[in-house]
């Protein structure tokens, strides 16, 4: 990585202990990722982005803020990035997905609580994650209680806006939704000093929907019997989906996917014949997090579809382009952000069709029930998960894990007897 010491020291960042951060991260990126077989050529890009993670798209988010440009830093795929974008903003993602910054949540949150969310306050609060100083502004969401009373300790160190997500789908509660996003709108009006037009609205909408087409169709060749990639591939594109700028991750996603299709054309495939195929559904996986990926893919398994929020949460499903006022356009918004089903829903039988549907989708094996150490919500849906997958015949193994590396030995045993048994 170019050295960003003098960017990381005017963002008040404390360089040390970053400095710790930047000597792992390439030796686990390396192990996990470089390590692979005839890797796509596509994968470079991504590969860089990660290289350079806290140099180069740091950089361009100061750029923009030196020009006038504000930053809104998200934690929930609800959060819809139109309204942002449309304001002449940029939204980034801000979950954290390393141990690194856990225990700088747990100075000020109980130790049970989920690591993304100790991870995410930990990266603000020790100032060791430059995306975390950048943002102007945060903005949270009533997903769940441990972000709810999260939010409030961040509040007293950066300006957080909270959108009321509603917990049921009834039509009140869509109107409601897009009432909040009404107020979003406002707030992100008022902090940026441009106006959210029905102009640049419909331009984000078309934005935002066209990186949610392009993973759509990376996922779609998953569905192939030879897989032109991994699954380890595929879930870093999807973390690097959250804070890359959309226009130039939907190109370079677009480009990967041709060289895929090549790969379908030609029978190329990056695992050997008969390896089985997993879907992981359940709590989301941020960023440096690849370790049940790369436990499952170096036990004979291949991940095939991931049903969760850094997965095909974020972005099944386009939001209609029909050009109209911004109050029909964030009409539009709400239904299909309210058609996203985490957990933290009642009742939420829709999560359960959509593991069934892409179950039978991806033609997967066998499912594995990741849960992260205690989120409660995933934890308690995963009685219906599994149920359901029992009933339909897929054989399912709950998991539940946070981000230290103590327990992967016991996990890949668990892991690689799942798979032996899919074999038998
Ligand atoms: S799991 Fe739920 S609360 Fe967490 S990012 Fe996804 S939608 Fe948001
Ligand atoms: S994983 Fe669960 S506890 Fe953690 S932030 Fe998401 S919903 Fe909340």
């Amino acid at each position: 990585m170019a050295d960003y010491h003098k960017m990381w020291e005017e963002l008040g960042m404390d360089v040390e202990t970053h400095d710790q951060l930047c000597e792992v991260l390439p030796q686990a990126f390396g192990d996990v990722y470089l390590s692979q077989e005839n890797r796509p050529e596509g994968m470079d890009y991504y590969n860089f982005v990660v290289a350079e993670i806290h140099g180069v798209r740091p950089a361009e988010l100061i750029e923009h803020q030196k020009k006038g440009g504000k930053v809104f830093g998200t934690f929930c795929v609800y959060v819809p990035d139109e309204v942002v974008f449309a304001a002449d903003a940029i939204a980034t993602g801000l979950c954290g997905g390393s141990q690194f910054w856990v225990p700088g949540g747990e100075k000020v949150l109980p130790t049970n609580t989920c690591p993304l969310i100790k991870a995410s306050v930990g990266a603000r609060l020790d100032r060791t994650c430059p995306f975390f100083r950048i943002a102007d502004m945060y903005v949270g969401e009533t997903t769940c209680d441990g972000k709810k009373k999260a939010w409030e300790i961040l509040a007293e160190d950066v300006p957080v806006h909270v959108m009321d997500l509603p917990q049921m789908k009834r039509k009140k509660d869509v109107k409601a939704w897009a009432d909040e996003i009404r107020t979003f709108r406002k707030v992100v009006e008022e902090m940026t000093g441009n106006q959210v037009t029905a102009e640049s609205l419909h331009s984000a909408i078309v934005l935002i929907n066209n990186k949610r087409r392009a993973l759509s169709r990376l996922y779609d060749l998953r569905k192939n019997e030879k897989l032109p990639i991994s699954g380890k591939d595929v879930l870093l594109i999807s973390q690097i989906a959250f804070y890359d700028d959309p226009a130039r991750f939907t190109e370079m996603t677009n480009k990967l996917c041709d060289e895929l299709e090549q790969r379908v054309k030609d029978g190329v495939s990056v695992f050997p014949a008969g390896t089985k195929r997993i879907m992981l559904t359940g709590t989301p996986l941020a960023i440096p997090n690849w370790k049940l990926h790369n436990l499952v893919e170096t036990s004979g398994g291949a991940v095939v579809c991931e049903e969760m929020c850094t997965g095909t949460r974020y972005f099944e499903r386009l939001v209609d382009e029909a050009e109209g006022t911004v109050d029909e356009q964030i009409d539009h918004l709400a239904e299909r952000y309210m058609g996203i089903n985490c957990a933290c829903f009642t009742p939420n039988s829709a999560r359960i069709d959509d593991i069934l549907r892409l179950a039978k989708e991806y033609k997967v094996d066998g499912v594995i029930d990741v849960n992260l150490k205690f989120c409660s919500l995933y934890d308690t849906e995963g009685y219906h998960v599994e149920r359901a997958l029992k009933e339909a015949g897929i054989p399912v193994l709950g998991i539940e894990t946070d981000y230290t590396d103590s327990d992967s030995q016991q996990l890949r045993t668990r892991i690689s007897a799942f798979i032996e048994m899919l074999n038998s």
